[in-house]
């Protein structure tokens, strides 16, 4: 791991801090290097890590798996006078950013080595996380929300049969993540069933306190019909789509995130409610890709799965079609680049094919779970210098392109932005966002 210590950090803000705001860039070096929390005192009301798809930890021992941390923190104030920077929570036990109980002021605090950074809050417990559904399923479990209550994280197959066929994504432990939860959590099921959802859903509507906007459909891909009835990965997703949306239609902006498919089937989810569609591309280079993504290239095709996301931009509307990068790991060993800018030259090239024709690309900061392909070859996060140079290409091209802030992602700009896995909605500038 490529360390950041304050030396650092500040010579990033000082060199940067003109383009970037210092909310931005040390979210993004949080994110890579992960926290570690010492033992918490005794604080409730909480919301805790509801492991709703991936671990999103680097460590994940047992006592890790057993112990209850927040799903994000908010940092605020300290040494750069920081805006609210809701940043998503990823246990590293050798991190050197450590949250600790300041007993004198009564709050949590952040260091960075012996650095003070901010205060801490932790993402706050809703009421509807405690309620259960008539099946008897805590809400937290079947439809968690995230982003400090903005996006409700429906994640109805919590596997993904690329495993099966050995071909996962190389920077994924959704599958580990399913069999850690499992230990821990009895009633922590891979298929979430349709009636749970809609009760769940139920249950958040009538919330005084939820703030949800949005809902993600996703789940592990499917290829392998004969597990799931004779159902495609269409069949089974749409049939979710449709009970959400007869029911709750026009509540909250709709995602999904499912494999690149053809127009037909595009056409099915759309007509089921889907608003925005979230086919991951993961990394640009056709190398990297095929190295890093076997399952996507072997079952799709790296070119296919291209045309397919511009295709979709003619069903969905402009900007609705929002593929994901898992940002850094194209410096990952042994498939990566060996240089930070040829990195940032490759996915800047797919950034700028895919927002010159009308999709807005969104990236994700790379979490090198010890429990992925990539982790368990030894690798850690990409250097900060990567991602302030992202962040920077991000927006110069968003810009060129004239593009709006993407639907579906909450507020932009410092001190207003929810999304928590990565700083591009917080690195816009407020202007952009009025
Ligand atoms: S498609 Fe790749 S990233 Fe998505 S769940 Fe399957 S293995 Fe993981």
């Amino acid at each position: 791991m490529v360390n950041t210590h304050i030396g650092g950090l500040e010579f990033f803000i000082k060199e940067y801090g003109h383009l970037l705001n210092p909310e931005a860039i040390i979210k993004e070096d949080i994110l890579r290097q992960g926290i570690f929390f010492e033992p918490l005192k005794d604080v409730k009301n909480f919301s805790s890590k509801s492991y709703f798809i991936f671990s999103f930890n680097i460590d994940n021992d047992n006592d890790i798996i057993t112990n209850k941390y927040p799903e994000e923190i908010a940092l605020q104030n300290g040494i750069y006078n920081l805006k609210r920077t809701i940043i998503s929570v990823r246990i590293n036990k050798s991190s050197p950013y450590r949250v600790k109980f300041d007993a004198a002021a009564n709050k949590y605090v952040l260091f960075l080595d012996d650095n003070f950074i901010g205060d801490v809050i932790f993402s706050p417990e809703k009421s509807y996380m405690l309620q259960k559904t008539p099946s008897g399923k805590s809400v937290r479990d079947i439809a968690p929300t995230i982003e400090w209550g903005y996006l409700i994280y429906l994640a109805v197959f919590r596997m993904c049969q690329y495993f099966e066929n050995k071909s996962e994504c190389a920077f994924c432990d959704m599958n580990s993540n399913y069999v850690n939860q499992k230990k821990t959590n009895k009633s922590y099921s891979a298929v979430k069933s349709i009636d749970d959802i809609i009760d769940a859903l139920g249950i958040i509507d009538s919330s005084e306190d939820s703030e949800s906007k949005a809902y993600t459909l996703t789940g592990g891909s499917i290829i392998d019909e004969f597990k799931f009835n004779g159902d495609t990965e269409i069949d089974f997703y749409v049939r979710f789509l449709e009970a959400i949306e007869d029911k709750y239609k026009g509540k909250w902006i709709s995602k999904i995130v499912v494999q690149a498919h053809d127009a037909k089937n595009l056409k099915r989810l759309k007509d089921a409610g889907a608003y925005i569609y979230h086919t991951n591309f993961e990394v640009w280079d056709k190398e990297l890709f095929d190295n890093i993504c076997p399952g996507k290239s072997k079952f799709i095709g790296r070119d296919e799965w291209i045309k397919r996301i511009v295709d979709a931009v003619s069903i969905f509307g402009e900007y609705r079609v929002i593929p994901n990068f898992v940002a850094g790991v194209e410096l990952s060993e042994p498939y990566g680049f060996k240089s930070i800018d040829d990195a940032i030259n490759s996915t800047g090239e797919g950034l700028e094919f895919f927002m010159s024709n009308n999709v807005i690309p969104r990236y994700t900061t790379w979490c090198p779970e010890k429990t992925s392909k990539l982790g368990r070859l030894g690798n850690s996060s990409a250097p900060l210098e990567y991602y302030v140079k992202l962040l920077l290409k991000w927006h110069e091209l968003h810009y060129k392109y004239n593009l709006p802030v993407p639907e579906g992602y909450g507020e932009a700009g410092p001190g207003r932005a929810e999304f928590s896995v990565s700083a591009f909605m917080d690195a816009f500038k407020m202007a952009d966002t009025a």
